[in-house]
């Protein structure tokens, strides 16, 4: 029997990494140079075909101000499946950045959440990369955390990412 099954999906991360970015081109495969930052948090989602049984539907939780309000963040990966959290491989505070918030979702959030890092702008990786692919992956496999580098500008396994998650999650 086909079964749809629908998860929650958090992105947090440090302003500027990409977050919106990744969200466009996995849910409407668009980029956009110039984008208005978001304000609140935005809802979308999207889904993906495991097997011509099983799709699994992301409700996709875009977050942006947890940045400066980060008592919010907790209303966001409360009751979240998974969270992504992105850094910018041109950025090393940014990946700083992420591991804080790792480290906060692991004392905080559901203890099965399923926790992805992922390493954006990997577009920029021969002229600006500035953290080591083996850095970020030594860490997280130190954490048990997917991890992935990603470009949202031109879709380096965006939609990788997501199935890997799909398939962490629990289908039964
Ligand atoms: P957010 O604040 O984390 O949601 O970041 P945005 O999605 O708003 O992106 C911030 C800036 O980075 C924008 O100017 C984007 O066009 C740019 N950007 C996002 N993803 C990529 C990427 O994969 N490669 C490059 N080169 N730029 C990106
Ligand atoms: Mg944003």
């Amino acid at each position: 029997n086909p079964r749809m099954l629908q998860f929650k999906l958090v992105l947090l991360g440090e302003s500027a990494v990409g977050k919106s970015s990744l969200v466009l081109r996995f849910v409407k495969d668009q980029f956009d140079d110039y984008r208005e930052s978001t304000i609140g948090a935005a809802f979308l989602t999207q889904t993906v075909s495991l097997d011509p049984q099983t799709t699994v539907k992301f409700e996709i939780w875009d977050t942006a101000g947890q940045e400066r309000y980060k008592s919010l963040a907790p209303m966001y990966y409360r009751n979240a499946n998974c969270a992504v959290v992105v850094y910018d491989i041109t950025q090393p505070s940014s990946l700083d950045k992420a591991k804080a918030w790792i480290r906060e979702l692991q004392r905080q959030a559901d203890p099965n959440i399923i926790i992805a890092l992922a390493g954006n702008k990997a577009d920029l990786a021969s002229t600006r990369r500035a953290i080591p692919t083996e850095e970020a992956e030594k860490y997280a496999a130190e954490e048990n955390l997917l991890f992935l580098e990603t470009s949202a500008k031109n879709s380096l396994n965006v939609s990788e990412l997501f199935t890997m998650i799909a398939r962490k999650l629990p289908l039964e």
